[in-house]
């Protein structure tokens, strides 16, 4: 799986970082990092999350 992020939708509010802090990090202004753009399946059940509960829906799972 690959995680993409539309910058333009992210607000900043870290509620990825919260669920998957091995794929999501925010800097220091508050913008979104992707630590791991390619997590391993054991971080799905994670990742699912962040893209749950992200606000803005920001977050995307592209398979393959
Ligand atoms: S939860 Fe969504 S809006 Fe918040 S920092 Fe993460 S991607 Fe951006």
């Amino acid at each position: 799986m690959k995680i993409v992020i539309d910058y333009d939708m992210c607000q900043g509010h870290g509620n990825c970082e919260g669920d998957a802090p091995e794929v999501f990090q925010l800097d220091d202004d508050g913008n979104v990092q992707i630590l791991l753009e390619n997590p391993p399946e054991e971080l799905r059940r994670k990742v699912e999350l962040a893209v749950k509960y992200c606000p803005t829906r920001a977050i995307k799972i592209v398979e393959g």
